[in-house]
């Protein structure tokens, strides 16, 4: 059976990288994908781990060929998701997170993508800017574009089957993680055949 797609969005900072990155190390058969972006890289981060750090031309010759199931411009930078790379896992049968903001998001829902839509919320704006500079990562004027952007992006939260409030982080992770194993459980996702051939059920079960 074919991996699952659950897709993340939160405004910058409110931990969906942090949640993210924790679960896809505790949760087997759990990857997180890898965008292509033309961010420059932060202290730590790592080419192809992190993302494919890319120049604009390249990214726009991959736009050019549909290589990006969405991409968007995100705090003036450009951020996509390979076609190629998401369904090649799915294809594995493994899940697979996409953590993309509110257009990208948008995208996927519009392509009638089968997926589950989770929305991250920081427990308040104040948490939110204080985590934008505990990251220290972005520099004061970053922050302030970020910070600009949260409440734009928070009033899409509503187009999102889940919504999970990151106040605690083993809290959040937790819920996170109880969204992921709802989907596993799904009837479905269930192996109808193994369930007729351990009970021998007759005739068409599904
Ligand atoms: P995002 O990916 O949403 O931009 P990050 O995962 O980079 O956010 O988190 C932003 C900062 O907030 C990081 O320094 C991270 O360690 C911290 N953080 C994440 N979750 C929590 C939490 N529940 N409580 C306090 N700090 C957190
Ligand atoms: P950051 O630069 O902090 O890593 O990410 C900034 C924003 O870009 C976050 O909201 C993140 O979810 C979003 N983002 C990361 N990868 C992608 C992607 O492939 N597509 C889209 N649309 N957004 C992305």
């Amino acid at each position: 059976m074919k991996g699952s797609i659950f897709i993340v969005s939160a405004p910058s900072g409110a931990g969906k990288t942090t949640l993210c990155r924790r679960l896809t190390d505790i949760v087997p058969r759990l990857v997180h994908s890898v965008s292509y972006t033309t961010r420059k890289p932060r202290e730590g981060e790592v080419d192809g781990k992190d993302y494919f750090f890319v120049d604009e031309d390249a990214f726009m010759r991959m736009v050019g060929s549909g290589e990006f199931l969405e991409w968007a411009e995100v705090h003036g930078n450009l951020y996509g998701t390979s076609r190629t790379k998401l369904f090649e896992i799915i294809q594995e049968g493994v899940d697979v997170i996409l953590d993309i903001d509110t257009q990208g998001a948008a995208q996927i829902r519009q392509r009638g993508v089968d997926a589950t839509f989770v929305f991250v919320l920081p427990p308040s704006l104040e948490a939110l800017s204080e985590r934008l500079r505990s990251r220290k990562t972005d520099s004061e004027q970053v922050i302030a574009r970020r910070l600009d952007r949260a409440r734009e992006e928070i009033s899409d939260y509503r187009l999102y089957d889940y919504v999970i409030v990151n106040d605690r982080l083993d809290v959040a992770l937790n819920e996170l993680g109880s969204v992921v194993q709802a989907k596993r459980l799904h009837i479905s996702r269930i192996d109808h055949g193994w369930v007729k051939q351990t009970f021998g059920l007759k005739g068409d079960v599904s």
